[in-house]
Parts: structure tokens; sequence; C-alpha cells
């Protein structure tokens, strides 16, 4: 069931290697799942698995070999080939303060996180490796801590967090001495790298479940460590539109929004002003007046504080900027044009626009059913007139800055982008003044009263 390519470095490396698949590759592999990288482990001291691949003409890179990992390079995939390790003493919550060489396969698998990633498999064929019974818990969709997960999750504060994305990822449940574990242990997971907190709240996003994942989050508090914002969300009551209070609903959302990662963290946090935001009125009812800015406001902080790439801000920060922009049927085709023109302007697209507005609606746990027709109706609307190519910015206008300031007699100045906004208003009421003629006219009728 491995990768024949494998097979060759089995070859290289001799009958005494004892070379095995390890980690996650095993367990994607029983799972049927598919999976980016082979790590492999070995008996052989690293320096001795470098001379050897290389004799047999493979490509090698010693990237830790004070850790026991060398790369080699096989049809052109990078493999990472370990020698069977133990950790020594964790001294900071974070790496083991050194590794020793030379032990049995046992022991090495007796230092990984949880038993579905503490299995290996013989690359030359024979039986699973698996001392802590990963596989029954692979078949029972459980993710359980390899010996005490006190003393685990005090070793490296990070199996705590990679306890709920491995859940989110697989749909797995988290045994509860392992999930009752984390709680103790929040101040060691408080003193992980944001960079790698990030990259695995991300991938907890990403995967099958990141409802499932959230919620360990919130129930194990490490939502308190690394999103404490997000906290007031739970519980928080909502009105007659929902049938969920904002966490939930929240959830719901993340579940429903497609598996990009930033559909997945505007999902997660396009809510999160509504409990600073909320108010009761006068006839009882619950509202949550401006908090789409809220939201923006914490978003904002959240993706400074865990260094999120501007790409992926850029575009959840505008998913969360238009979430509350509701048209309905009655809008004339000109309003329907500017909500075109403010997505263009934050490079959102229709479609992913829409997909978010379906998930936040469905979310709602009330009457979507119902509603599908209308949003059917509207979308195919918004999307019959994006095709006719409407001017939407200032950059779409038939004149440009240079041809305006012509037409003017005067150098550009404030004046130039008032008069474009105008102009872009004008034409957004109507296309079919976007003509060079057609602005011209327009500008006739501007410039008077813009003459100071
Ligand atoms: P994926 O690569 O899909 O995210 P993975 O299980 O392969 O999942 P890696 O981070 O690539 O995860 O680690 C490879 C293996 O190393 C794991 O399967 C596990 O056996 C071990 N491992 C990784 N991180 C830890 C950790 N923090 N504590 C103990 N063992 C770990
Ligand atoms: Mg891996």
């Amino acid at each position: 069931m491995t990768w024949p390519p494998l097979l060759r470095l089995q070859e290289a490396l001799g009958p005494g290697a004892e070379l095995v698949v390890v980690g996650g590759a095993v367990r994607d592999e029983l799972l049927g799942r598919p999976h980016a990288d082979w790590d492999l482990a070995t008996r052989l001291l690293p320096r001795t698995v470098m001379a050897r691949a290389q004799a047999a003409g493979m490509k090698v890179i010693p990237t830790g070999l004070q850790h026991g990992t060398v790369t080699v390079i096989l049809e052109d995939r990078p493999v990472e080939v370990t020698t069977f390790r133990s950790d020594g003493d964790y001294l900071d919550g974070r790496r083991p303060e050194s590794v020793r060489l030379g032990v049995d396969l046992t022991e090495d698998l007796s230092r990984r996180d949880f038993t579905i990633n503490a299995m290996a498999l013989p690359v030359g064929g024979g039986d699973l490796v698996d001392p802590f019974g990963g596989r029954g818990d692979l078949k029972a969709g459980v993710i359980r801590a390899v010996g005490d997960p006190l003393k685990r999750f005090a070793e490296d504060g990070l199996r705590p967090l990679r306890a709920c994305r491995f859940a989110a990822q697989l749909g797995f449940e988290v045994e509860p001495a392992t999930l009752a574990a984390i709680p103790e242990r929040l101040e060691v997971a408080r003193k992980v790298a944001v960079e790698r907190v990030f990259v695995e709240l991300d991938k907890l996003l990403r995967g099958l479940e990141p409802q499932r994942g959230l919620a360990l989050l919130a129930e194990s508090r490490l939502l308190d460590l690394w999103l404490p914002e997000l906290r007031a969300m739970v519980g928080c009551g909502q009105n007659r539109h929902h049938a969920h209070d904002v966490w939930r609903h929240t959830l719901e959302v993340v579940r429903f929004v497609p598996a990009e990662p930033f559909q997945r963290w505007a999902a997660l946090l396009h809510d999160a002003g509504k409990p600073g935001a909320r108010s009761v009125g006068a006839d009882g009812e619950v509202h949550f007046y401006g908090h789409e800015a809220r939201s923006l406001e914490l978003a904002e902080g959240i993706f400074e504080r865990l260094k999120a790439s501007h790409a992926l801000r850029k575009a959840a920060l505008a998913l969360i900027r238009h979430h509350g922009t509701h048209p309905t049927g009655a809008w004339g085709d000109a309003a329907c044009r500017r909500l075109l023109g403010r997505l263009d302007a934050d490079g959102l697209e229709l479609g992913r626009w829409a997909a978010f507005r379906v998930a936040d609606q469905r979310a709602k746990g009330l009457d979507w059913d119902l509603r599908q027709a209308e949003h059917q109706a509207l979308m195919a609307r918004l999307e019959a007139l994006l095709a006719a190519r409407p001017p939407l910015s200032v950059r779409d206008l038939a004149l440009d800055g240079a041809a305006l300031m012509a037409l003017a007699g005067r150098p550009g100045g404030p004046w130039l982008g008032e008069l474009q906004k105008r102009l872009l208003e004008a034409v957004l009421d109507d296309p079919a003044a976007n003509t060079t003629v057609g602005l011209a006219e327009l500008v006739k009728r501007e410039l008077p009263s813009n003459r100071k």
C-alpha cells in the first residue's frame, strides 16, 4: 500500500534499516485519505542514511542532522527520513531539550502525540506496528493521547490544539480523558508561538467538520487563549430571525461556507461584533445595530495578532464588510449596481459573496427553504446586471483623469476626485451615459458649480 519509489530507498539503505512509514502518512493511508508527505523512520543513523542514499544516486539534503532527519528526494518529492529517536526533557513546553537517537521503533512511536499518529508501516511489507491501539481508535474515530494526556500536554503546549485540529479534519471525537486534560494545561498551551497556533487554527477551519473543532476549542477553553474576543458570542441570544445564539450560528456558518480559508475565517469572525452591539428595543426585540463595523475591528485585531497573511486578511475582511447587505426584489437596478460596485472595490467576486450569504442565511436555522427561490431570483438578476459589464468604478469611466482635466482646462486637484465620484454615481444610475460624449455633457453641467 505504500508508494513504489520508497522501495528503491529501502533497497539503497539495506535490510537492516527497518525502514517504516510513520505518522500522518500511515493514518491517512489507513483512512484512504490523500496526504502530501511521506514521513519515514529508520534504525540507521542520519549519516549512514545520507551515505547510502547518495551512493545509490539519490539527492539528499541534511535537513536536521542533530534531530536525526535527512531529506531524500524521490521522483522530485522531498521525503523526510528520521532516525528512531526519543525526546529528552521538555523544559519550555515547546520543544525537547535534546533528542536521543538509537532507540527502538516502539520508543520512537511512544513520543508521538496521538495513537492514530503513532503507528508504523514497514516499507518492504509486513504487519502494521501499532503498540498503542491506533488502528482501533481510527476505526472508532477517536483522538487519544499516547500515554498520560496530562503529562503529554505538559511537555508540549501545541498538542491540545492539534487534538482539536485532528477532530475537525477527520470528524473524530476527542477521548474524554484527553479532552479533560486540556483545561488543566492551558498555561503550557499559552506559550506556543503564534505562527504555529495560526497554522493549526487554519487547518482546523479548513477541516471536514470545522464546527466540531471550534466547539472543542470553546469547551476546552483554548479559545480564551488565542481568540478571547469570541467568548462573548457563546450564549449571546438573538432575535426572531435566528434559531440559535451567536456562537452556534457562527459554527453553522463556518460549516456551510466553502472550505476556502478566507470563507472559513470570515465565517468565524463575521458576527464577533454582535455581543458588543446588542441592544433591546422598547418592544423587547433584540438588535445588533452596527455590528458589522465592530466585527471588522475585532477581526482586524485578531488577524494582526495571529500574523495572518495580507491576502487572507483582505479577502476575509471584504466578506465580513459586506455580509450585512441584504438586497431584495424591491431594489432597483441602480442599487444593485452600487452593490456590485462595492464588491468590486473590495476585490470580492459576486459568486463568493453569494456563497457566504447562502451559508449565513441557512445558518439562521429558520425558513431558508422558503427563501431560497427569492435568493436565486436575486442572484440571476445581479449576474445579468454584471454580465452587461456596467461601469462600477472610477477607472471604468469613459473619460479618464487626464481627459477630464483637459475638458475642464484645470490642473488636477481635489475637485477632480469629487467630479469623478459624481460621474460614477451618474453612470451607476444610467450606464448608457458612460460614453465620451455623454460624460462630456455631464461635466459641462457639473463644472459651473464646481468652479471656485
Ligand atoms: P499533517 O501533516 O496532515 O498535518 P501529521 O500527523 O503528519 O499531520 P506532522 O506535523 O506532519 O503531522 O507530524 C508528523 C508526525 O510527527 C505526527 O503524525 C506525529 O506522529 C508526530 N508529531 C508531530 N507533532 C507532534 C507533537 N507536537 N508532539 C508529538 N508528536 C508529534
Ligand atoms: Mg505530516
